[in-house]
Protein backbone atom coordinates (compact mmCIF):
# COMPACT_ATOMS: atom_id res chain seq x y z
CA UNK A 1 0.00 0.00 0.00
CA UNK A 2 1.33 3.59 -0.81
CA UNK A 3 -0.22 6.91 0.41
CA UNK A 4 -0.19 9.75 -1.38
CA UNK A 5 -1.87 13.42 -1.34
CA UNK A 6 -3.60 12.85 -5.04
CA UNK A 7 -3.60 9.55 -6.73
CA UNK A 8 -3.72 10.49 -10.73
CA UNK A 9 -5.43 7.48 -13.11
CA UNK A 10 -4.22 7.75 -16.73
CA UNK A 11 -0.88 9.48 -17.69
CA UNK A 12 -1.92 10.66 -20.86
CA UNK A 13 -1.51 14.12 -21.41
CA UNK A 14 -3.80 15.66 -19.75
CA UNK A 15 -3.74 13.42 -16.51
CA UNK A 16 -0.15 14.69 -16.45
CA UNK A 17 -0.60 18.34 -17.23
CA UNK A 18 -3.08 17.98 -14.18
CA UNK A 19 -0.51 16.18 -12.36
CA UNK A 20 2.39 18.16 -13.30
CA UNK A 21 0.09 21.17 -12.05
CA UNK A 22 -0.79 19.41 -8.74
CA UNK A 23 3.13 18.26 -8.04
CA UNK A 24 4.36 22.19 -8.76
CA UNK A 25 1.30 23.15 -6.06
CA UNK A 26 3.18 21.28 -3.42
CA UNK A 27 1.03 18.03 -3.69
CA UNK A 28 2.99 14.41 -3.49
CA UNK A 29 0.74 13.10 -6.45
CA UNK A 30 1.49 9.53 -7.79
CA UNK A 31 0.00 8.96 -11.32
CA UNK A 32 -0.62 5.03 -12.90
CA UNK A 33 -1.10 4.28 -16.05
CA UNK A 34 -2.01 0.87 -17.24
CA UNK A 35 0.00 0.64 -20.45
CA UNK A 36 3.71 -0.04 -20.49
CA UNK A 37 4.13 3.28 -21.42
CA UNK A 38 3.18 6.72 -20.77
CA UNK A 39 1.55 9.02 -22.96
CA UNK A 40 -1.80 7.49 -24.53
CA UNK A 41 -2.63 9.25 -27.47
CA UNK A 42 0.29 11.41 -27.69
CA UNK A 43 2.59 8.11 -27.25
CA UNK A 44 5.25 7.64 -29.86
CA UNK A 45 6.58 3.74 -30.15
CA UNK A 46 9.16 2.30 -32.77
CA UNK A 47 5.95 -0.14 -34.00
CA UNK A 48 7.11 -1.00 -37.65
CA UNK A 49 11.13 -1.33 -37.24
CA UNK A 50 14.09 -0.29 -35.24
CA UNK A 51 14.78 3.16 -35.35
CA UNK A 52 11.11 4.00 -36.87
CA UNK A 53 9.60 6.63 -34.23
CA UNK A 54 6.01 6.86 -35.26
CA UNK A 55 3.32 8.84 -33.39
CA UNK A 56 0.80 6.23 -32.79
CA UNK A 57 -2.28 8.93 -32.81
CA UNK A 58 -1.38 12.77 -32.57
CA UNK A 59 1.28 14.29 -34.32
CA UNK A 60 -0.12 17.99 -34.65
CA UNK A 61 0.66 19.90 -31.59
CA UNK A 62 -1.05 22.86 -33.06
CA UNK A 63 -3.84 24.20 -30.66
CA UNK A 64 -1.69 23.10 -27.28
CA UNK A 65 0.35 26.27 -29.05
CA UNK A 66 -2.56 28.69 -28.34
CA UNK A 67 -2.36 27.39 -24.93
CA UNK A 68 -1.52 29.72 -21.41
CA UNK A 69 0.58 26.40 -20.84
CA UNK A 70 2.70 26.98 -23.90
CA UNK A 71 2.22 30.71 -24.70
CA UNK A 72 2.85 31.64 -20.74
CA UNK A 73 5.89 29.19 -20.22
CA UNK A 74 3.65 27.78 -16.93
CA UNK A 75 5.21 24.34 -16.74
CA UNK A 76 8.65 25.83 -17.92
CA UNK A 77 8.17 22.31 -20.49
CA UNK A 78 11.30 23.38 -23.04
CA UNK A 79 13.50 23.12 -19.48
CA UNK A 80 12.12 19.20 -19.34
CA UNK A 81 13.13 18.54 -22.85
CA UNK A 82 10.18 19.61 -25.17
CA UNK A 83 10.97 21.38 -28.37
CA UNK A 84 8.83 22.41 -31.41
CA UNK A 85 9.32 22.67 -35.10
CA UNK A 86 7.38 24.26 -37.40
CA UNK A 87 7.31 23.05 -40.58
CA UNK A 88 6.74 25.11 -43.98
CA UNK A 89 4.87 24.01 -45.76
CA UNK A 90 1.87 23.29 -42.53
CA UNK A 91 0.26 21.36 -45.30
CA UNK A 92 -0.45 20.70 -48.59
CA UNK A 93 -2.94 19.13 -51.00
CA UNK A 94 -2.68 17.65 -54.31
CA UNK A 95 -5.46 17.36 -56.50
CA UNK A 96 -5.76 14.42 -58.64
CA UNK A 97 -6.61 16.73 -62.01
CA UNK A 98 -3.12 18.18 -61.13
CA UNK A 99 -4.18 21.03 -59.64
CA UNK A 100 -3.05 21.42 -55.70
CA UNK A 101 -2.93 23.84 -52.32
CA UNK A 102 0.04 24.36 -50.51
CA UNK A 103 -0.53 26.50 -47.27
CA UNK A 104 2.68 28.36 -46.21
CA UNK A 105 4.62 29.45 -42.68
CA UNK A 106 4.10 32.95 -44.46
CA UNK A 107 0.58 33.97 -44.59
CA UNK A 108 0.64 36.30 -47.92
CA UNK A 109 2.10 33.08 -49.44
CA UNK A 110 -0.64 30.91 -48.37
CA UNK A 111 -3.10 34.31 -49.52
CA UNK A 112 -0.94 34.24 -53.29
CA UNK A 113 -1.65 30.61 -53.54
CA UNK A 114 -5.69 30.74 -53.18
CA UNK A 115 -5.52 33.84 -55.50
CA UNK A 116 -4.50 31.46 -58.38
CA UNK A 117 -7.68 29.69 -57.73
CA UNK A 118 -9.81 32.75 -56.94
CA UNK A 119 -9.13 36.71 -56.12
CA UNK A 120 -12.40 36.76 -54.60
CA UNK A 121 -11.48 33.50 -52.27
CA UNK A 122 -8.14 34.57 -51.21
CA UNK A 123 -10.09 38.07 -49.57
CA UNK A 124 -11.96 35.59 -48.20
CA UNK A 125 -9.16 33.74 -46.71
CA UNK A 126 -7.80 37.08 -45.30
CA UNK A 127 -10.99 38.12 -43.72
CA UNK A 128 -11.77 34.79 -42.48
CA UNK A 129 -8.10 34.98 -40.61
CA UNK A 130 -9.47 38.77 -39.42
CA UNK A 131 -12.80 37.08 -37.79
CA UNK A 132 -10.90 34.37 -35.86
CA UNK A 133 -8.43 37.21 -34.54
CA UNK A 134 -11.48 39.14 -33.36
CA UNK A 135 -13.24 35.95 -31.46
CA UNK A 136 -10.15 34.03 -30.50
CA UNK A 137 -9.32 35.35 -27.12
CA UNK A 138 -12.76 34.74 -26.20
CA UNK A 139 -12.93 31.16 -27.85
CA UNK A 140 -9.33 30.51 -26.12
CA UNK A 141 -10.55 31.90 -22.77
CA UNK A 142 -13.31 29.88 -22.15
CA UNK A 143 -11.19 26.87 -23.17
CA UNK A 144 -9.08 27.32 -20.89
CA UNK A 145 -11.14 27.70 -18.19
CA UNK A 146 -13.37 25.12 -16.31
CA UNK A 147 -17.18 25.68 -18.25
CA UNK A 148 -19.73 28.15 -17.70
CA UNK A 149 -23.37 27.99 -18.50
CA UNK A 150 -23.81 27.77 -22.97
CA UNK A 151 -25.31 31.28 -21.90
CA UNK A 152 -22.39 32.33 -20.76
CA UNK A 153 -20.19 31.20 -23.00
CA UNK A 154 -22.62 32.51 -25.84
CA UNK A 155 -22.72 36.00 -24.87
CA UNK A 156 -18.57 36.06 -24.59
CA UNK A 157 -18.94 35.62 -28.25
CA UNK A 158 -21.49 38.01 -28.39
CA UNK A 159 -19.55 40.79 -26.32
CA UNK A 160 -16.84 40.22 -29.31
CA UNK A 161 -16.23 42.98 -31.83
CA UNK A 162 -18.41 40.45 -33.91
CA UNK A 163 -21.45 40.54 -31.92
CA UNK A 164 -24.15 38.34 -33.17
CA UNK A 165 -22.48 37.44 -36.33
CA UNK A 166 -19.96 35.49 -34.05
CA UNK A 167 -22.74 33.72 -32.70
CA UNK A 168 -24.15 32.66 -35.84
CA UNK A 169 -21.46 31.24 -36.95
CA UNK A 170 -20.55 29.39 -34.04
CA UNK A 171 -24.22 27.66 -34.77
CA UNK A 172 -23.77 27.29 -38.37
CA UNK A 173 -21.73 23.78 -39.69
CA UNK A 174 -18.36 24.03 -40.98
CA UNK A 175 -20.18 23.52 -44.53
CA UNK A 176 -22.04 26.33 -44.60
CA UNK A 177 -19.42 28.24 -43.51
CA UNK A 178 -17.12 26.98 -46.13
CA UNK A 179 -19.80 27.35 -49.13
CA UNK A 180 -20.54 31.11 -47.48
CA UNK A 181 -17.30 32.37 -47.78
CA UNK A 182 -15.67 30.34 -50.36
CA UNK A 183 -16.23 30.40 -54.49
CA UNK A 184 -13.38 27.75 -56.14
CA UNK A 185 -14.24 23.84 -55.27
CA UNK A 186 -10.86 23.16 -54.73
CA UNK A 187 -10.61 25.94 -52.34
CA UNK A 188 -14.29 24.62 -50.71
CA UNK A 189 -12.13 21.42 -50.09
CA UNK A 190 -9.23 22.05 -48.92
CA UNK A 191 -11.19 24.53 -46.22
CA UNK A 192 -13.76 21.65 -45.22
CA UNK A 193 -11.22 18.76 -45.36
CA UNK A 194 -9.01 21.52 -42.70
CA UNK A 195 -12.82 21.34 -40.37
CA UNK A 196 -12.47 17.70 -40.34
CA UNK A 197 -9.48 17.55 -38.66
CA UNK A 198 -10.92 17.73 -35.22
CA UNK A 199 -12.79 14.21 -35.92
CA UNK A 200 -16.48 16.50 -36.18
CA UNK A 201 -19.12 15.97 -38.81
CA UNK A 202 -18.70 19.40 -40.16
CA UNK A 203 -21.63 19.07 -42.26
CA UNK A 204 -23.86 19.28 -38.91
CA UNK A 205 -24.63 22.35 -37.48
CA UNK A 206 -22.43 23.30 -34.26
CA UNK A 207 -19.09 22.87 -36.10
CA UNK A 208 -19.08 26.36 -37.73
CA UNK A 209 -16.29 27.80 -35.79
CA UNK A 210 -13.86 25.05 -36.70
CA UNK A 211 -13.71 26.48 -40.07
CA UNK A 212 -12.16 29.57 -38.89
CA UNK A 213 -10.30 28.08 -35.91
CA UNK A 214 -8.20 25.04 -37.61
CA UNK A 215 -7.45 27.22 -40.63
CA UNK A 216 -6.41 30.14 -38.33
CA UNK A 217 -4.87 27.71 -36.35
CA UNK A 218 -2.42 25.86 -39.24
CA UNK A 219 -1.69 29.00 -40.36
CA UNK A 220 0.04 30.38 -37.44
CA UNK A 221 1.60 27.26 -36.09
CA UNK A 222 2.14 25.07 -38.88
CA UNK A 223 1.76 21.22 -38.39
CA UNK A 224 3.28 21.90 -35.29
CA UNK A 225 5.49 19.09 -34.04
CA UNK A 226 7.32 18.07 -31.09
CA UNK A 227 11.04 17.39 -31.75
CA UNK A 228 11.60 13.41 -30.87
CA UNK A 229 8.19 12.48 -31.93
CA UNK A 230 4.46 13.22 -29.45
CA UNK A 231 6.20 11.44 -26.61
CA UNK A 232 8.51 14.15 -26.20
CA UNK A 233 5.65 15.99 -24.59
CA UNK A 234 4.34 13.48 -21.61
CA UNK A 235 7.77 12.75 -21.10
CA UNK A 236 8.64 16.00 -19.96
CA UNK A 237 5.33 16.42 -17.85
CA UNK A 238 6.43 13.23 -16.39
CA UNK A 239 9.85 14.82 -15.09
CA UNK A 240 8.15 17.80 -14.00
CA UNK A 241 5.69 15.75 -11.52
CA UNK A 242 8.96 13.40 -10.63
CA UNK A 243 10.87 16.66 -9.99
CA UNK A 244 8.63 18.11 -7.80
CA UNK A 245 8.63 14.78 -6.07
CA UNK A 246 5.62 12.41 -7.53
CA UNK A 247 5.97 9.00 -9.32
CA UNK A 248 4.37 7.87 -12.36
CA UNK A 249 4.04 4.04 -12.54
CA UNK A 250 3.32 2.15 -15.61
CA UNK A 251 1.86 -0.76 -15.70
CA UNK A 252 -0.60 -0.49 -13.48
CA UNK A 253 -4.50 -0.66 -13.97
CA UNK A 254 -6.32 1.62 -12.24
CA UNK A 255 -9.67 -1.45 -11.12
CA UNK A 256 -11.24 0.29 -8.48
CA UNK A 257 -11.86 3.95 -6.68
CA UNK A 258 -12.15 3.59 -3.23
CA UNK A 259 -14.91 5.44 -1.80
CA UNK A 260 -14.62 5.57 2.14
CA UNK A 261 -17.83 7.42 3.73
CA UNK A 262 -18.90 8.85 0.31
CA UNK A 263 -15.45 10.03 -0.35
CA UNK A 264 -12.54 9.39 -2.86
CA UNK A 265 -9.93 7.99 -0.45
CA UNK A 266 -7.69 6.19 -2.78
CA UNK A 267 -7.54 3.77 -5.85
CA UNK A 268 -6.96 -0.08 -6.26
CA UNK A 269 -4.80 -1.57 -9.55
CA UNK A 270 -5.27 -5.00 -11.38
CA UNK A 271 -2.39 -6.46 -9.28
CA UNK A 272 -4.21 -5.88 -5.94
CA UNK A 273 -2.33 -3.36 -4.48
CA UNK A 274 -3.66 -0.06 -3.15
CA UNK A 275 -2.91 3.31 -3.11
CA UNK A 276 -4.39 5.42 -0.70
CA UNK A 277 -5.19 9.52 -1.70
CA UNK A 278 -5.16 12.07 1.16
CA UNK A 279 -6.37 15.19 -0.33
CA UNK A 280 -7.87 13.84 -4.10
CA UNK A 281 -8.34 11.34 -6.67
CA UNK A 282 -8.27 12.17 -10.54
CA UNK A 283 -9.65 9.86 -13.22
CA UNK A 284 -9.01 10.19 -16.66
CA UNK A 285 -10.22 6.69 -17.31
CA UNK A 286 -13.42 6.79 -20.35
CA UNK A 287 -16.46 8.49 -18.33
CA UNK A 288 -18.34 5.24 -19.54
CA UNK A 289 -16.24 2.84 -17.51
CA UNK A 290 -16.62 4.69 -14.41
CA UNK A 291 -19.72 2.60 -13.31
CA UNK A 292 -17.53 -0.49 -13.31
CA UNK A 293 -14.84 1.34 -11.44
CA UNK A 294 -16.10 4.05 -9.04
CA UNK A 295 -19.86 1.54 -8.59
CA UNK A 296 -23.22 2.61 -9.94
CA UNK A 297 -24.25 3.41 -6.26
CA UNK A 298 -21.74 5.83 -5.29
CA UNK A 299 -21.89 7.60 -8.58
CA UNK A 300 -26.11 7.80 -8.39
CA UNK A 301 -28.45 6.05 -10.96
CA UNK A 302 -29.08 9.44 -12.74
CA UNK A 303 -25.47 9.96 -13.31
CA UNK A 304 -25.02 6.73 -14.10
CA UNK A 305 -27.73 7.18 -16.73
CA UNK A 306 -26.84 10.25 -18.14
CA UNK A 307 -24.02 8.71 -19.75
CA UNK A 308 -26.00 6.90 -22.06
CA UNK A 309 -25.77 10.73 -23.94
CA UNK A 310 -22.36 10.66 -24.22
CA UNK A 311 -21.89 9.83 -28.21
CA UNK A 312 -18.75 8.25 -30.01
CA UNK A 313 -17.29 10.86 -32.90
CA UNK A 314 -15.84 10.61 -35.95
CA UNK A 315 -13.48 7.62 -35.71
CA UNK A 316 -10.01 6.83 -37.44
CA UNK A 317 -8.35 4.05 -39.14
CA UNK A 318 -4.46 4.39 -39.32
CA UNK A 319 -1.16 2.90 -40.81
CA UNK A 320 2.23 3.37 -39.62
CA UNK A 321 4.24 2.90 -42.57
CA UNK A 322 8.72 2.85 -42.35
CA UNK A 323 9.65 3.52 -46.09
CA UNK A 324 13.17 3.99 -47.76
CA UNK A 325 12.50 7.14 -49.59
CA UNK A 326 10.83 10.38 -48.60
CA UNK A 327 6.88 10.81 -49.86
CA UNK A 328 6.74 13.95 -52.00
CA UNK A 329 3.55 14.86 -52.94
CA UNK A 330 2.48 16.15 -56.77
CA UNK A 331 2.11 19.85 -56.58
CA UNK A 332 2.27 22.62 -59.16
CA UNK A 333 5.41 24.00 -58.09
CA UNK A 334 6.44 20.42 -58.59
CA UNK A 335 7.49 17.12 -56.12
CA UNK A 336 7.29 18.79 -52.56
CA UNK A 337 7.69 17.01 -49.68
CA UNK A 338 5.50 17.87 -46.46
CA UNK A 339 5.17 16.94 -42.84
CA UNK A 340 0.97 17.12 -43.18
CA UNK A 341 -0.94 16.41 -46.47
CA UNK A 342 -4.46 16.27 -46.96
CA UNK A 343 -6.35 13.85 -49.74
CA UNK A 344 -9.75 14.50 -50.56
CA UNK A 345 -11.33 15.32 -54.45
CA UNK A 346 -14.20 16.84 -53.72
CA UNK A 347 -16.50 18.75 -50.88
CA UNK A 348 -19.32 16.28 -52.44
CA UNK A 349 -16.34 13.20 -51.68
CA UNK A 350 -16.39 14.43 -48.22
CA UNK A 351 -19.38 14.77 -47.68
CA UNK A 352 -19.77 11.27 -49.02
CA UNK A 353 -17.65 9.89 -46.54
CA UNK A 354 -19.18 11.37 -44.22
CA UNK A 355 -22.59 9.58 -44.53
CA UNK A 356 -20.94 6.34 -45.27
CA UNK A 357 -19.37 6.52 -42.34
CA UNK A 358 -23.48 7.23 -40.57
CA UNK A 359 -24.23 3.75 -42.17
CA UNK A 360 -21.75 1.79 -40.55
CA UNK A 361 -20.06 1.54 -44.26
CA UNK A 362 -16.49 0.90 -44.94
CA UNK A 363 -16.21 3.52 -48.11
CA UNK A 364 -13.20 3.47 -50.41
CA UNK A 365 -13.93 5.05 -53.31
CA UNK A 366 -11.97 8.39 -53.22
CA UNK A 367 -11.60 8.20 -49.57
CA UNK A 368 -10.27 11.47 -47.53
CA UNK A 369 -7.38 10.94 -46.07
CA UNK A 370 -4.80 12.91 -44.02
CA UNK A 371 -0.89 11.90 -44.22
CA UNK A 372 1.78 12.83 -41.80
CA UNK A 373 5.13 12.43 -42.32
CA UNK A 374 7.01 13.78 -39.24
CA UNK A 375 10.84 12.68 -40.35
CA UNK A 376 10.02 15.39 -43.20
CA UNK A 377 11.23 18.15 -40.47
CA UNK A 378 12.53 15.66 -37.79
CA UNK A 379 15.06 13.47 -38.45
CA UNK A 380 15.42 11.45 -35.49
CA UNK A 381 12.24 10.33 -36.46
CA UNK A 382 14.02 7.28 -38.51
CA UNK A 383 17.62 6.42 -39.80
CA UNK A 384 18.92 7.94 -42.33
CA UNK A 385 17.48 8.85 -45.64
CA UNK A 386 14.73 6.60 -44.41
CA UNK A 387 10.96 8.02 -43.22
CA UNK A 388 7.92 7.66 -41.29
CA UNK A 389 4.30 7.81 -42.78
CA UNK A 390 0.81 7.98 -41.09
CA UNK A 391 -1.71 7.65 -43.52
CA UNK A 392 -5.10 8.24 -41.23
CA UNK A 393 -8.79 7.45 -43.09
CA UNK A 394 -12.28 8.33 -41.26
CA UNK A 395 -13.86 4.78 -41.14
CA UNK A 396 -16.44 3.62 -38.48
CA UNK A 397 -15.91 1.54 -35.29
CA UNK A 398 -19.13 -0.06 -35.67
CA UNK A 399 -19.92 -1.59 -39.37
CA UNK A 400 -22.83 -2.23 -40.65
CA UNK A 401 -24.02 -5.78 -40.45
CA UNK A 402 -20.87 -7.21 -38.73
CA UNK A 403 -20.01 -5.09 -35.98
CA UNK A 404 -16.63 -3.65 -35.18
CA UNK A 405 -15.41 -7.37 -34.82
CA UNK A 406 -15.01 -7.70 -38.11
CA UNK A 407 -12.08 -5.47 -38.63
CA UNK A 408 -9.73 -7.75 -37.75
CA UNK A 409 -10.59 -9.68 -41.03
CA UNK A 410 -10.67 -6.93 -43.15
CA UNK A 411 -8.27 -4.21 -41.99
CA UNK A 412 -4.94 -5.49 -44.08
CA UNK A 413 -7.36 -4.94 -47.19
CA UNK A 414 -8.96 -1.95 -46.09
CA UNK A 415 -4.84 -0.25 -45.23
CA UNK A 416 -4.37 -1.37 -48.84
CA UNK A 417 -7.20 0.33 -51.04
CA UNK A 418 -6.49 3.70 -48.27
CA UNK A 419 -2.75 3.05 -49.76
CA UNK A 420 -3.36 2.80 -53.05
CA UNK A 421 -5.09 6.33 -53.01
CA UNK A 422 -2.45 7.85 -51.17
CA UNK A 423 -0.38 6.46 -53.57
CA UNK A 424 -1.88 8.28 -56.94
CA UNK A 425 -0.78 11.51 -55.19
CA UNK A 426 2.68 11.72 -54.82
CA UNK A 427 6.04 10.70 -57.10
CA UNK A 428 8.74 8.01 -56.42
CA UNK A 429 6.97 6.00 -54.20
CA UNK A 430 5.67 2.88 -54.47
CA UNK A 431 4.55 -0.50 -52.64
CA UNK A 432 8.66 -1.86 -52.75
CA UNK A 433 9.58 1.42 -50.71
CA UNK A 434 7.40 -0.29 -48.05
CA UNK A 435 9.83 -1.64 -45.39
CA UNK A 436 7.05 -2.29 -43.01
CA UNK A 437 3.34 -1.19 -41.75
CA UNK A 438 1.36 -1.69 -38.73
CA UNK A 439 -2.32 -1.53 -39.00
CA UNK A 440 -4.67 0.05 -36.27
CA UNK A 441 -8.53 -0.15 -37.02
CA UNK A 442 -10.66 1.84 -35.24
CA UNK A 443 -10.92 -1.35 -32.69
CA UNK A 444 -6.92 -1.78 -32.49
CA UNK A 445 -7.17 2.17 -31.10
CA UNK A 446 -9.72 1.24 -28.45
CA UNK A 447 -7.35 -2.34 -27.84
CA UNK A 448 -4.61 -0.15 -26.86
CA UNK A 449 -6.25 2.48 -25.15
CA UNK A 450 -9.36 2.41 -23.62
CA UNK A 451 -9.80 5.60 -23.40
CA UNK A 452 -10.69 5.41 -26.74
CA UNK A 453 -14.10 4.26 -25.98
CA UNK A 454 -15.25 2.78 -29.57
CA UNK A 455 -12.54 4.04 -31.55
CA UNK A 456 -13.54 7.49 -30.84
CA UNK A 457 -10.12 8.80 -30.72
CA UNK A 458 -11.33 12.56 -30.44
CA UNK A 459 -13.13 11.67 -27.13
CA UNK A 460 -16.73 11.76 -28.18
CA UNK A 461 -18.93 14.28 -30.48
CA UNK A 462 -17.38 17.65 -30.28
CA UNK A 463 -20.33 19.58 -30.85
CA UNK A 464 -21.64 17.95 -27.59
CA UNK A 465 -17.84 18.13 -26.18
CA UNK A 466 -17.44 22.03 -26.79
CA UNK A 467 -18.67 24.39 -23.75
CA UNK A 468 -18.68 21.51 -21.46
CA UNK A 469 -21.90 19.68 -22.90
CA UNK A 470 -21.62 17.46 -20.22
CA UNK A 471 -22.02 19.40 -17.60
CA UNK A 472 -26.02 19.07 -18.28
CA UNK A 473 -25.42 15.01 -16.74
CA UNK A 474 -27.19 14.89 -13.63
CA UNK A 475 -24.33 15.41 -10.61
CA UNK A 476 -21.62 16.86 -13.18
CA UNK A 477 -20.29 19.80 -11.87
CA UNK A 478 -17.21 20.55 -14.27
CA UNK A 479 -14.24 18.34 -13.42
CA UNK A 480 -15.84 17.15 -9.99
CA UNK A 481 -17.64 13.78 -10.21
CA UNK A 482 -20.65 12.70 -7.72
CA UNK A 483 -18.39 11.08 -4.95
CA UNK A 484 -16.34 14.04 -2.67
CA UNK A 485 -12.41 13.89 -3.45
CA UNK A 486 -13.32 12.30 -7.02
CA UNK A 487 -12.50 14.83 -10.17
CA UNK A 488 -12.43 13.42 -13.86
CA UNK A 489 -9.95 14.78 -16.82
CA UNK A 490 -9.41 13.98 -20.00
CA UNK A 491 -10.66 14.11 -23.51
CA UNK A 492 -14.46 13.36 -22.34
CA UNK A 493 -14.63 16.96 -20.40
CA UNK A 494 -14.73 20.45 -21.40
CA UNK A 495 -13.60 21.59 -23.72
CA UNK A 496 -13.17 17.98 -25.37
CA UNK A 497 -10.34 16.43 -27.32
CA UNK A 498 -6.87 16.85 -29.04
CA UNK A 499 -3.93 18.03 -27.61
CA UNK A 500 -4.46 21.02 -26.21
CA UNK A 501 -3.97 20.22 -22.12
CA UNK A 502 -7.58 22.27 -21.55
CA UNK A 503 -8.81 19.22 -19.26
CA UNK A 504 -5.92 18.47 -17.79
CA UNK A 505 -4.75 22.69 -16.48
CA UNK A 506 -8.95 22.93 -15.88
CA UNK A 507 -9.60 20.30 -13.64
CA UNK A 508 -5.99 21.35 -12.04
CA UNK A 509 -7.58 24.67 -11.37
CA UNK A 510 -10.80 23.02 -10.04
CA UNK A 511 -8.80 20.50 -7.35
CA UNK A 512 -6.35 23.01 -6.03
CA UNK A 513 -9.66 25.56 -5.47
CA UNK A 514 -11.10 23.18 -3.69
CA UNK A 515 -7.79 22.25 -1.67
CA UNK A 516 -7.97 26.22 -1.22
CA UNK A 517 -4.64 26.39 -3.24
CA UNK A 518 -4.59 28.17 -6.25
CA UNK A 519 -3.17 27.59 -9.76
CA UNK A 520 -1.61 30.74 -9.79
CA UNK A 521 1.04 29.36 -7.13
CA UNK A 522 1.30 26.23 -8.62
CA UNK A 523 2.37 28.38 -11.72
CA UNK A 524 4.98 30.68 -9.66
CA UNK A 525 6.64 27.68 -7.53
CA UNK A 526 10.46 28.14 -8.65
CA UNK A 527 11.68 25.22 -9.94
CA UNK A 528 12.99 22.18 -8.69
CA UNK A 529 11.87 22.66 -4.92
CA UNK A 530 12.36 19.07 -3.95
CA UNK A 531 15.04 17.76 -6.87
C1 LIG B 1 -5.15 8.40 -34.75
C2 LIG B 1 -5.30 9.66 -33.95
C3 LIG B 1 -4.73 10.82 -34.42
C4 LIG B 1 -4.87 11.99 -33.69
N1 LIG B 1 -4.25 13.13 -34.16
C5 LIG B 1 -4.29 14.25 -33.42
C6 LIG B 1 -3.49 15.37 -33.80
O1 LIG B 1 -2.71 15.32 -34.76
N2 LIG B 1 -3.59 16.48 -33.05
C7 LIG B 1 -4.39 16.55 -31.95
O2 LIG B 1 -4.45 17.62 -31.30
N3 LIG B 1 -5.12 15.49 -31.53
C8 LIG B 1 -5.06 14.33 -32.23
N4 LIG B 1 -5.74 13.22 -31.80
C9 LIG B 1 -6.55 13.32 -30.56
C10 LIG B 1 -5.67 13.38 -29.33
O3 LIG B 1 -4.57 12.52 -29.48
C11 LIG B 1 -6.46 12.98 -28.09
O4 LIG B 1 -7.70 13.65 -28.04
C12 LIG B 1 -5.68 13.34 -26.81
O5 LIG B 1 -4.34 12.90 -26.91
C13 LIG B 1 -6.37 12.69 -25.61
O6 LIG B 1 -5.57 12.94 -24.49
P1 LIG B 1 -6.06 12.52 -23.03
O7 LIG B 1 -4.94 12.83 -22.11
O8 LIG B 1 -7.36 13.14 -22.72
O9 LIG B 1 -6.33 10.96 -23.09
P2 LIG B 1 -5.47 9.73 -23.59
O10 LIG B 1 -4.31 10.17 -24.38
O11 LIG B 1 -6.43 8.81 -24.21
O12 LIG B 1 -4.93 9.12 -22.25
C14 LIG B 1 -5.71 8.35 -21.37
C15 LIG B 1 -4.75 7.41 -20.66
O13 LIG B 1 -5.42 6.76 -19.59
C16 LIG B 1 -5.00 5.42 -19.56
N5 LIG B 1 -6.04 4.64 -18.86
C17 LIG B 1 -7.31 4.40 -19.27
N6 LIG B 1 -7.96 3.66 -18.36
C18 LIG B 1 -7.07 3.45 -17.35
C19 LIG B 1 -7.16 2.78 -16.11
N7 LIG B 1 -8.28 2.15 -15.73
N8 LIG B 1 -6.07 2.77 -15.30
C20 LIG B 1 -4.92 3.40 -15.67
N9 LIG B 1 -4.78 4.04 -16.83
C21 LIG B 1 -5.85 4.09 -17.66
C22 LIG B 1 -4.85 5.04 -21.02
O14 LIG B 1 -4.03 3.89 -21.18
C23 LIG B 1 -4.21 6.31 -21.57
O15 LIG B 1 -2.80 6.28 -21.48
C24 LIG B 1 -5.60 12.02 -32.48
C25 LIG B 1 -6.16 10.83 -32.00
C26 LIG B 1 -6.00 9.66 -32.71
C27 LIG B 1 -6.54 8.40 -32.16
Amino acid sequence: MSEHDVVVAGAGHNALVCAAYLARAGLRVLVLERAPTIGGDTATEEVTLPGFRHDLCASAHTIFQSSPIVRNDELRLGAYGLRYLFPDPGVVMPFADGRSITMFRDRAATVGELARFSRHDARAYEELLADWDAIKDSQNGARYSPPTTASAAIAALEATTKGAEAVRWRYASALDTVRERFADEHVRTFFLWLSLMTMSHVDQPGTGLLALSIAAGRQAFSWTTAEGGSGALPEALARIVRQHGGEVLTGAEVTRVLVEGGRAAGVATADGSEHRARRAVVSSIHVKHLPDVVGREALGETFVRGLARWRTGLTMFVTHYALDAEPRYRLEQGPTASVGAGICESTEDLLAALAAFRRGEVRLERPPLLAVTSSAIDPSRAPAGKHTLKVVGFLPYELRDAGPARWDAVKEEVSGALFEEYLRHVTGLTRKNVLARHVESPLDLERRNPHNYRGSCHGGDQDLAQEGALRPLPGWAGYRLPVRGLYQTGATTHPGASVTGAPGRNCAQVVLEDLGLGLADAIARPEAVRA
